[in-house]
């Protein structure tokens, strides 16, 4: 057995796991912290973009230690066709504030820096250690985790299920559903490194200023999903994502779509010179609000990506990811304050909490948008992704045609590429699905 019973154990070290952990220990509880990579952050994958608010909550003066590699100054959005891109560029000199609410991070470095915060807090980590399944009394209620060590039974109060968007323990468990091809993308990515000063050249950078751009269209080939490239401080990290259903019988393969995308005319001169040193790939939950699973019962509770937490419209996860860890941690240590069980009725003050957060404010808004790209997701990442390029072609082009004549010929290209009722139809279901 490990050691003696803790107040709570938690499943995995990743942005739930550690922002739950944390939390818990900073407010005085016994907490034990289970991850089965040789080091936290070894199995973790992100693009990655920190948003400082949800870590600040946490650890308000973050910015003094932590690996940040460059704050956003600039966002550009693009919609792309095979030879083009339309780009909307939100740049702001007033992103470089004292405070930046926006970075860029390397996970294996950053997941470091946050377990160490987490150790020092107070909390026991045993890395190398896979939980394998939960263990409960005669009344069904979880008192603990079987492990794959020699002495690997552990005992707590409530088991926090942090083990991310494939975790088998809760679904082994008939805690949560099995995640479906149609709820998960599949991403991949890559590192490549250059030199500070070639970075800052190409994006026009100076001091820790960073780009990051979000890019959708063709580059996908049909299929709902996007594409990233984000400025480090001395790499550029740049990945793409389809959902898993969307591949299947096309013999398409992300890394496939990911060297098309690094050789766009748009992204390639990004890239030039540059040395590929890391290749990664995981899954993302974007099945939004439908997807998420029952979050607690007698002893346990589920956080991050494990509980389907992620805002695929806006990308955010690792923030929702410490959100709920966090609002995890605090109600676990309030119940233990009033002396109340970890039961699945007092648990639902976790629910209820998350209720009234961004986090479900923000999935529940957008819950329809999975079902709406489902359906509509060939106009959406093909059909007006070449349109609003032809537009832009017709616009720009100065070849002697008067500019009425070029603003029928935009007009009837949409008309005739999606008919007005077509048009009309997908303006007003986006519409109900954004509300
Ligand atoms: C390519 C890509 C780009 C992304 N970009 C962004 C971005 O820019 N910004 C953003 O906010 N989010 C981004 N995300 C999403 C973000 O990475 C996740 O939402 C976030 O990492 C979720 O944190 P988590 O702790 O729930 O899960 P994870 O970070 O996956 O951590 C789960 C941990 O649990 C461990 N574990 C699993 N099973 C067990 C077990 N049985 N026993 C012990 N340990 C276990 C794993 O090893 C892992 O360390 C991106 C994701 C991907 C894949």
């Amino acid at each position: 057995m490990i050691e003696d019973k803790f107040d709570a154990i938690v499943v995995g070290a990743g942005a739930s796991g550690n922002a739950c952990a944390y939390t818990m220990a900073k407010l005085g509880l016994k907490v034990l912290q289970l991850e089965r990579g040789e080091y936290p952050g070894s199995k973790n994958v992100q693009g990655a973009i920190l948003y400082a608010d949800a870590l600040e909550k946490i650890i308000p003066d973050f910015r003094d230690d932590a690996p940040l590699e460059r704050h956003i100054i600039e966002q550009r959005q693009w919609t792309m066709t095979e030879t083009s891109h339309v780009g909307m560029h939100y740049r702001d000199d007033s992103f470089n504030e004292e405070r930046p609410n926006r970075y860029t991070i390397v996970r294996a470095q950053f997941d470091k820096w946050f377990s160490r915060k987490v150790r020092d807090a107070g909390v026991t980590l045993l890395c190398e250690t896979t939980v394998t399944e939960l263990l409960r009394d005669g009344q069904g209620k979880v008192i603990g985790v079987r492990t794959d060590r020699a002495d690997g039974l552990a005992y707590a109060n409530v088991v926090v299920l942090a083990e991310g968007v494939n975790g088998l323990v809760g679904e082994r468990s008939g805690l949560r559903p099995v995640v479906t091809p149609e709820s998960v993308a599949l991403a991949v990515k890559e590192m490549h490194f250059l030199p500070r000063e070639v970075i800052d050249e190409r994006f026009n950078l100076k001091g820790n200023e960073g780009v990051v751009i979000e890019a959708m269209g063709t580059i996908t080939n049909g299929m709902t999903g996007t594409a990233f490239l984000y400025t480090n401080g001395e790499s550029i990290s740049v990945g793409i994502g389809c959902i898993v259903s969307d591949f299947e019988g096309t013999g398409q393969t992300p890394y496939g779509l990911l060297e098309a995308f690094k050789n766009h005319p748009s992204i390639k001169p990004l890239l030039a010179g540059s040395e590929c040193k890391e290749y990664a790939a995981h899954l993302i939950p974007e099945g939004g609000y439908n997807s998420i699973p029952q979050l607690y019962g007698d002893g346990w509770v589920v956080v991050g990506d494990a509980g389907q937490f992620v805002n695929a419209v806006h990308r955010e996860g690792s923030n929702l990811a410490m959100t709920t860890g966090r609002i995890a941690g605090e109600t676990i240590s309030w119940l233990k304050t009033r002396r109340d069980p970890a039961t699945a009725a007092n648990l639902t003050e976790y629910q209820r909490r998350l209720e009234t957060s961004f986090v479900m404010k923000d999935l529940k808004k957008y819950k329809n948008i999975p079902d709406f790209l489902h359906k509509s997701g060939a106009h959406v990442f093909t059909l007006y992704p070449r349109l609003i390029a032809q537009a832009a072609q017709t616009w720009f082009r100065v070849d002697g045609k008067d500019k009425r004549a070029k603003e029928v010929e935009i007009f009837n290209s949409f008309r005739k590429g999606r008919s007005l009722p077509g048009l009309l139809g997908d303006a007003f279901k986006l519409a109900r699905a954004w509300r």
